[in-house]
């Protein structure tokens, strides 16, 4: 039982690692997807745009020759299947390069500058009939590709272009179709390409002014024309315009990946360090790397030390000093916190019992968090260690900040039990967190401490204001005591003071110090002696 719960324990770093590489990769693939879809879509589009102006350049070159031809051939006097005739049919063919056949029709017989077409011998009435000039098609379902895929005629003459050269003009993606669209967009001829569904979409309008419709399995595009007679409309499936996926899906998915795995490594790192610097502190509790320094708190009038605070150092085998900042909140999400008290209780009772005893109006303040403040526990350690090194509750102050008051209600009654037995309450960084003057009005404290970032804020020179001034002012209201934390230079404690604080810690009186130091220093009376001198941390 137990070893399995090790393992899941042992696991968790990897299970989590892998939910959040998982998790990333879901959520950046399906980002680079819906990127990817929207760009192919756009490219789509605009393929199809330019795909669809370039046809309708080269059209209106096709549909210009052939009316140049036209013209031409009105133009000159002939009107007989005289060889003559003949030769200006065969020179208008070659000197256009999209007119494939040119022909005369009138005169009761055909000639032709192609003399076995029998296409033209087979009249039928024009598809289209314009003022100038009349228009035939032929639907692409004709096999032959050298028959008039268009054909033009004006008076007795025609010209006609293949399908082989209207190919050559409009390279056509496969299964893309295109229509001339006749009768007021109700009939449609495929000159090129399969026959396709028309109305291509139920609510086709010929007027409609938009150049691209796209349906979910077509994409149309309506090329505008100077006659109003046709309408030219290239049809293409969607899937016949390169990829589904644009090339940046092919790029961003294998970038997607590689950031998921970048992060479950990162997780199964952090998870790891996390774990390790768990387990080396218990090691470091049990080896007894830990050590506890006291910083001395001053009165800022008589420059006495009142008292200090106990600040827990962990001291590696090879000497490095690990800060609190990294292990007293790792120890809070593992509970070993309680432990930590404890021993900060424990040694300095056992390092500074007698110094207490000899100067019973001398305190140390110990840091509780916030699962110290929510069980009775630690007045119930406090108490046996004060009955067995015999000193007063007076002189042991603990100091909740803002943030460890989780639930008020359950920190209030514990801490007015630790009031009751005689501890002092402390207040500490005050103002960094949330407490109100109301909210601070209910709880059981004797004294605030101002975080140092108020204190420095104070500047260098005794002129400067801030925030400090205005707690002062409100712990003065409350009937509260006020120590100022973390000064370090004289023009601070100088301002401080003349504000009406009593007390201050910090750098300018003296560093940290191992209790040796620190009672040395309190039996000295006078911090000048070990100013500087026995700076331990
Ligand atoms: P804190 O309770 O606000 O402790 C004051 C911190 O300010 C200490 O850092 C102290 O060394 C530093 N300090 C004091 N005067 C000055 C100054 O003039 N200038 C500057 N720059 N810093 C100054 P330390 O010892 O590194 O402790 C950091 C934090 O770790 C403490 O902040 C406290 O929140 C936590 N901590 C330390 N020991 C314990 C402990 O035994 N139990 C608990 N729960 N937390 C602790
Ligand atoms: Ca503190
Ligand atoms: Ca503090």
């Amino acid at each position: 039982m137990a070893t399995a719960a090790t393992r899941i324990a042992n696991l968790r770093p990897w299970l989590l690692a892998l939910l959040a590489a998982a998790l990333s990769a879901v959520f950046l693939l399906g980002g680079s997807l819906g990127l990817a879809m929207h760009q192919a879509r756009q490219d789509e589009s605009e393929q199809m745009n330019a795909q669809g102006e370039r046809f309708l350049v080269r059209l209106e070159q096709l549909f210009g020759q052939l009316r140049e031809g036209l013209d031409q051939l009105e133009a000159q006097p002939l009107r007989t299947c005289s060889p003559q005739m003949l030769d200006t049919l065969r020179q208008v063919s070659v000197s256009y390069r999209f007119i494939y056949e040119a022909a005369f029709v009138g005169d009761g017989r055909t000639c032709s500058s192609w003399p076995k077409r029998t296409e033209l011998n087979r009249p039928r009435a024009p598809d289209i009939r314009g003022p100038t000039y009349d228009y035939w098609l032929n639907t692409s379902a004709q096999l032959d590709d050298n028959l008039a895929a268009l054909m033009l005629g004006r008076g007795d003459f025609r010209v006609s272009t293949s399908r082989g050269h209207l190919t050559d003009v409009v390279d056509l993606p496969a299964g893309g179709s295109l229509l001339v669209v006749l009768d007021k967009g109700v009939r449609a001829v495929p000159v090129l390409g399969p026959a396709q569904e028309w109305p291509p979409t139920p609510d086709w309008s010929p007027l409609t002014v938009e150049t691209l419709v796209t349906t979910p399995t077509q994409l149309i595009y309506r090329m505008p024309t100077q006659s109003p007679e046709y309408q030219l409309v290239l049809i293409t499936p969607r899937t016949a315009l390169g990829q589904p996926l644009s090339s940046a899906w092919w790029f961003l998915a294998p970038a997607s990946m590689l950031i998921a795995l970048c992060v479950g490594v990162l997780v199964l790192q952090l998870m790891r360090q996390r774990q390790s610097l768990g387990g080396e502190l218990e090691g470091a509790l049990r080896r007894g790397e830990l050590q506890v320094l006291y910083q001395p708190i001053f009165d800022l009038k008589s420059r006495r030390c009142v008292g200090g605070e106990a600040l827990v150092r962990w001291r590696r085998p090879d000497g490095s000093l690990t800060s609190p900042d990294l292990f007293i909140p790792l120890a809070e999400n593992t509970g070993q916190i309680r432990q930590i008290t404890d021993f900060v209780l424990q040694q300095l009772l056992e390092q500074l019992g007698p110094l207490l005893r000899a100067n019973p109006q001398l305190y140390i303040s110990v840091n509780l968090a916030a699962c110290d403040v929510m069980a009775p526990r630690i007045g119930k350690v406090t108490a046996r260690l004060l009955a067995q090194h015999k000193v007063s509750p007076h002189q042991i102050a603990f100091e909740v900040t803002e943030r460890g008051l989780i639930d008020v209600v359950v920190a209030r009654n514990h801490l007015q039990a630790l009031r009751d037995v005689g501890h002092q309450v402390l207040i500490d960084d005050f103002g960094t967190g949330y407490c109100s003057l109301a909210y601070l009005q209910t709880l059981p404290v004797d004294c605030l401490k101002i975080d140092k970032a108020f204190i420095d804020a104070l500047g260098h020179d005794a002129a400067s204001s801030g925030v400090a001034p205005h707690i002062i002012r409100m712990a003065h209201a409350l009937q509260l005591r006020v120590i100022a934390e973390g000064i370090e230079y004289e023009a601070q404690a100088v301002l401080l003071s003349s504000e009406g604080v009593s007390y201050g810690q910090g750098w300018l009186f003296a560093r940290p110090l191992s209790a040796l130091k620190f009672s040395e220093l309190v039996t000295g009376g006078r911090r000048e002696i070990t100013r500087r001198s026995g700076d331990v941390a």
